[in-house]
């Protein structure tokens, strides 16, 4: 399991934490969880897609 970015930095983490990255679309939201394993990160990006 891991936590993704859906914006535009493309960043990882393997704890729950928010972006931050400055400039990303998604800077200070939190980073989406995910199990993918093929580092395509559909999982969290289906549920950011679902969310707006
Ligand atoms: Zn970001
Ligand atoms: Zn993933």
């Amino acid at each position: 399991m891991h936590y993704v970015c859906t914006g535009n930095c493309g960043c990882t983490s393997e704890t729950p934490c928010v972006c931050e990255t400055e400039g990303c679309v998604k800077e200070g939201k939190p980073m989406i969880e995910c199990g993918c394993t093929d580092s395509q990160h559909k999982e969290a990006i289906d549920k950011t897609n679902k969310g707006e």
